[in-house]
C-alpha cells in the first residue's frame, strides 16, 4: 500500500512557510481585568510542502501574551529553531515526527501543533481519508457546538443568552470571575433553579479565589450547571472539587496526559477543556481523548482561538469522539476576509464536516498573503 520515495518514506518535507493571520479580538471571560488585552488574535499558519506535490497545514493562536504562557512571536521563534530537524522528515509518520520535535526543542507545545496539525491533514491527503477517520472513526458528520456568554452585566448576559438560543444553540457557557454577589446573581438570572434540558457551563477562568468560590457555590445551591476552572491553581481547583455538589471541569491547569491521569487519580475532575494546541497538537489531544473516554470524563473538544484551520481541526478530533462524552466544540471568531474554505460551516448548533481528506480545506491565497518566513528549499 505504501509507495515509497525514497530511504524508506511516504514522503519528505521541502519546505516550511509561517503564514501570520490577524483575527479581531473580543475579550470574553474576567482573565483580562486589569492584564494587557491584545488589539487583536495573532494567528500563525504553518505550511508544509512536501516531495509529494501535498501541502499540509496546521494553525495555532495563542489569546495575546497572558492568558497561557504562549505567545505569536515564540511561536515563531520556535518553528524556527525546529525546522532544520523536520526537512527532509516524513510527515505521515506522526508520532515519529513528535519524537523529532521533542529532541530538537523542550516544552513549547503550543508551537509543536501547528506542525503535528499539518502532519495529520498530509496524512489524511495521502490516504484520502477525514482526520478524523484515522483517529477511530466518525460518530458524527455533525459535532455540537456551545456559545459563550461574554461577562457582563446579568441583563445583558441574559438577552445574549435568548438571542443564542434563538440561533438554534442549547449549550452554553456562562463567564463570570468577577465580584461573589454579581457572580451569583448573574448565574441565578441565567439558570434559575431545577433541572435544565439544555447544558450551562459556569467558567470563571481562574478568577475566584478558593474562598469566593466556596461561598458562590453554596450560595449557588441547587442551580443545574458545571462549574469551569474556579481557580487559578490545579490544587485549589481540587480543593473546591471536593466541597461543591456541582461536576467540575478543569480547562488550563491541565497540560499533558500526565496531568491528566493525576487528576484522574485524585478524581479531580467530572469534566475536561482539551484545547487541541494548548495540548500541542491531534497526537497529544488524542491520548487526551482515549483518557478521558476510558474513565467517563466529559470533553469539551476545541482549542484557544484561531481560524478556519483551527475550526476544522477541532471538528475533526470531535467527529471521532463519542456524542455523549461531549459537551461540545466551539465555532470561533473569524479573520476579516476567510482563510480558507470548505471549513465546517455552523447549522442549528452544530458544525457541519464535510467528506474531504485531511482537515477537508483548501487554503485561500490571497487570504494567507505572503510568507513571514521560509524553510527548506522555497527559502532560496
Ligand atoms: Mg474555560
Amino acid at each position: 500500500m505504501r509507495r515509497e520515495s525514497g530511504a524508506g518514506q511516504v514522503m519528505r518535507i521541502t519546505t516550511i512557510r509561517v503564514y501570520r493571520i490577524r483575527i479581531p479580538f473580543r475579550p470574553l471571560g474576567s482573565r483580562w481585568v486589569g492584564r494587557n488585552r491584545p488589539p487583536h488574535l495573532d494567528s500563525t499558519v504553518v505550511a508544509l510542502e512536501t516531495d509529494r506535490q501535498l501541502t499540509g497545514y496546521g494553525e495555532s493562536c495563542p489569546i495575546g501574551a497572558v492568558y497561557l504562557p504562549a505567545f505569536a512571536r515564540g511561536l515563531r521563534a520556535c518553528i524556527g529553531e525546529m525546522a532544520p530537524a523536520l526537512l527532509g522528515q516524513d510527515p505521515t509518520d506522526t508520532g515519529r515526527i513528535y519524537a523529532i520535535m521533542n529532541r530538537a526543542l523542550s516544552g513549547h507545545y503550543y508551537a509543536k501543533a501547528a506542525i503535528d496539525i499539518a502532519c495529520w491533514d498530509l496524512l489524511g491527503k495521502f490516504t484520502g481519508l477525514p482526520i478524523s477517520h484515522l483517529l477511530g472513526g466518525r460518530f458524527t458528520r455533525e459535532v455540537p457546538v456551545y456559545a459563550s456568554i461574554p461577562l457582563d452585566t446579568p441583563e445583558k448576559m441574559s438577552e445574549t443568552l435568548e438571542l443564542k438560543r434563538q440561533d438554534g444553540f442549547s449549550r452554553f457557557q456562562v463567564k463570570v470571575g468577577g465580584h461573589p454577589v454579581e457572580d451569583v446573581n448573574r448565574v441565578r438570572r441565567l439558570l434559575g433553579s431545577g433541572m435544565h434540558a439544555e447544558t450551562f457551563m459556569v467558567d470563571a477562568n481562574r478568577g475566584w479565589s478558593k474562598a469566593d468560590a466556596l461561598r458562590i457555590l453554596r450560595a449557588l445551591g441547587d442551580a443545574d450547571c458545571y462549574i469551569e476552572q474556579p481557580c487559578e491553581t490545579y490544587r485549589e481547583c481540587l480543593t473546591v472539587r471536593r466541597h461543591c455538589n456541582h461536576p467540575v471541569i478543569l480547562d488550563e491547569v491541565l497540560d499533558t496526559p500526565r496531568d491528566l491521569a493525576r487528576a484522574i487519580e485524585d478524581d479531580a475532575l467530572d469534566g475536561m477543556v482539551i484545547k487541541i494546541t494548548h495540548a500541542g497538537g491531534i497526537t497529544p489531544a488524542r491520548i487526551l481523548r482515549d483518557l478521558c473516554a476510558a474513565h467517563g470524563i466529559k470533553m469539551r473538544l476545541e482549542d484557544t482561538a484561531g481560524t478556519e484551520f483551527t475550526r476544522a481541526a477541532q471538528a475533526q478530533l470531535a467527529a471521532a469522539t463519542p456524542l455523549d462524552q461531549q459537551l461540545g466544540s466551539y465555532t470561533f471568531c473569524t479573520p476579516l476576509s476567510p482563510v480558507a474554505h470548505g471549513a465546517p460551516e455552523y447549522r442549528n448548533g452544530h458544525l457541519i464536516l464535510n467528506d474531504e481528506p485531511g482537515l477537508g480545506i483548501v487554503p485561500d491565497p490571497s487570504g494567507l498573503g505572503d510568507a513571514l518566513a521560509v524553510y527548506g528549499e522555497g527559502s532560496g
